[in-house]
């Protein structure tokens, strides 16, 4: 058993108690989404019912972005996650963790890694994003695979100041792909930056604060 099984195995079956427990912190401390693989359905009811909590798809992640949920998840105990803050989905190619599911849990029409819909990243805390205090940072910006299409500047007048302009980082739903790379590539200690899901629920406040 290598280390990856291992901790896989661990992470599944509760022998790691304080690694479970830390995971939950980890997602229930954040937006309390369980964000799926590419090509899960959009729909987690729909996902849940599919998935057969095998592990397949994460074995198959050349880079090990995605975890399986341990018992201590309820519901989604067994299910696979990415945690993109630390591990963005670097959007293979051939992204074979589709073609190692082995149910239709993941969506097997779907070759093209620019099509992936994982969800849409969203600014949720605007106060703290530096680009949005008038200070050139464009992180986020800089780190998209498809810089100028998933993700764009615009710039306004800062009425804090006479002189400059606010370059805003300006996400465009319908070509995000979730991948999270801005999220893990935000320099802020806490992320501004966060991907929520594509269909919001009543709990999803980010939708309705900023209209998302
Ligand atoms: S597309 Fe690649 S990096 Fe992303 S989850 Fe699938 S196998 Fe992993
Ligand atoms: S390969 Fe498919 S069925 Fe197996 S854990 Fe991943 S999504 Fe679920
Ligand atoms: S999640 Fe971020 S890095 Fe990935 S496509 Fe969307 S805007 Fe670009």
């Amino acid at each position: 058993v290598n280390r990856k099984e291992f901790l896989k195995k661990s992470a599944t079956y509760g022998a790691g108690l304080g690694v479970s427990l830390s995971l939950v912190g980890l997602i229930s401390g954040g937006n309390g989404y369980y964000q799926r693989p590419p090509g899960a359905n959009l729909d987690d009811n729909f996902f849940l019912t599919q998935c057969i909590r095998c592990g397949k798809c994460s074995n198959a992640c050349p880079y090990d972005v995605i975890n399986m949920a341990s018992f201590v998840h309820g519901k989604n105990a067994g299910t696979p996650y990415l945690d993109v803050r630390k591990n963005p989905c670097l959007l293979c190619n051939d992204i074979p963790c589709i073609p190692a599911c082995p149910t239709d849990a993941l969506d097997h029409e779907l070759t093209n890694s620019h099509e992936i819909r994982m969800g849409v990243a969203v600014i949720t805390d605007r106060d703290a994003c530096l680009a949005l205090r008038g200070i050139r940072c464009e992180a986020c910006y800089r780190s998209c695979p498809l810089i100028d299409k998933a993700i764009k500047i615009e710039l306004s007048h800062n009425k804090n100041t006479d002189k400059h302009a606010i370059f805003e980082p300006v996400i465009i739903k319908d070509e995000c792909t979730g991948c999270g790379i801005c999220v893990n590539a935000c320099v802020l200690e806490e992320t501004c930056i966060e991907v929520l899901p594509l269909i919001p629920t009543p709990e999803d406040r980010y939708y309705f604060n900023f209209g998302v």
